[in-house]
């Protein structure tokens, strides 16, 4: 039977569906987790495997094929193989991606391999020691340059290199980070910081407009005719096809009108827009005994009242709950 996709009152089609499996993270990257926060999910109030397995093959009924695994850091859920290796056999999901910071990947990434994850997104905002540390709150560095070399020998392809643009504190390495990527075959995406929580609000926000003329000069980048990826990054590339940099720009050019995806906290809190608080709570459905048809019909009213899009310019102190909560 083909599944009546979910489509929200603006006519978007949601497939895509980003799953943070945990809260918790070894950095404490400033743009994203306040100093010295401490307010973690309940452990009793995380969804189990079998629960994310139910929401997921529900997703997946609704045409939702696309999802990603995030946090916090998803490679700190004990059991995140087994937990890959379920989501990559799951009718309907066509495509299971993971987000990490890398620094436990040089140990997982041939087994995440072999469980059937074909694709890696690595978060890396700078290749210098002290600004990675000043950064991240540690000296992450060569963990991550670890796990991003041990993706590539498993075979995990594309991979993506996230490095968040900030004024003033990587703005000057970019250059050095595209050249990087270059040689190693992975795709580079820059992104602006959002407003999201205090920490996101604090960070030295970089419009990227400027960045790509640069980059575009110094690498004779070109837009790329067709669309990499379905995600809202608008992808440049080399000449010979072999350097690809995508630009995502949530404040500079928003994308709000090809948004297709929902994101699903570690206690089941279902979040419609990044940068707004609409949302379903799904635990208590799970738990409190609702089969199948009521799980999905409440996930199709939510959909429905998806927000058309963030006030990150105009609001920005709106989003209170910070990036690493949410699952970025
Ligand atoms: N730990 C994993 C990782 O590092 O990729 C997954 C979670 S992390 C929250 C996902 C992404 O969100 C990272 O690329 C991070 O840089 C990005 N991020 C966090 N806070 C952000 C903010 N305020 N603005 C833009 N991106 C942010």
């Amino acid at each position: 039977m083909v599944p009546e996709p979910l489509i929200d009152r603006h006519g978007r089609r949601i497939d895509y569906l980003r799953l943070s499996v945990t809260d918790r993270c070894d950095l404490r990257c400033r743009y994203c987790r306040p100093a010295g926060d401490a307010s973690y999910a309940e452990r009793a109030d995380w969804l189990s495997f079998a629960e994310i397995r139910r929401v997921v093959s529900l997703f997946a009924a609704m045409g939702v094929g696309r999802v990603r695994l995030t946090g916090g850091e998803p490679l700190l859920r004990a059991g995140i193989v087994d937990l890959v290796a379920d989501l990559a056999a799951m009718p309907g999901v066509s495509d299971l991606s993971l987000s990490t910071n890398a620094t436990q990947l040089a140990r997982y990434a041939a087994r995440l391999k072999a469980a059937g994850l074909n694709r890696v997104n690595v978060s890396l905002d700078s290749l210098r020691r002290e600004c990675v540390s000043e950064l991240c709150g540690r000296d992450s560095l060569d963990a991550t340059l670890a796990g991003l070399m041990a993706a590539k020998a498993a075979g995990l392809a594309p991979i993506k290199l996230n490095m968040v643009a900030l004024r003033g504190v990587n703005d000057g390495e970019i250059e050095s980070m595209a050249a990087f990527c270059f040689e190693h075959g992975f795709i580079l995406r820059l992104i602006e910081a959002m407003p999201m929580g205090e920490a996101g609000r604090a960070a030295a926000y970089l419009p990227l407009d400027t960045v790509r003329a640069r980059l575009a000069r110094r690498f004779k980048l070109q837009p790329c005719a067709a669309e990499l990826g379905g995600g809202p990054a608008r992808y440049w590339q080399t000449a010979d096809r072999r350097g690809q940099v995508g630009f995502i720009t949530p404040l500079s050019q928003h994308f709000c009108a090809t948004c297709n995806r929902v994101r699903l906290t570690v206690d089941g809190t279902l979040y419609l827009c990044l940068g707004q608080e609409h949302k379903l709570e799904l635990r208590p459905l799970l738990r409190g005994g609702g089969g199948d048809e009521a799980l999905c019909s409440a996930i199709r009213r939510a959909v429905a009242r998806k927000p058309w899009g963030h006030d990150f310019a105009a609001a920005p102190s709106r989003v209170l709950r910070f990036m690493s909560h949410t699952g970025g």
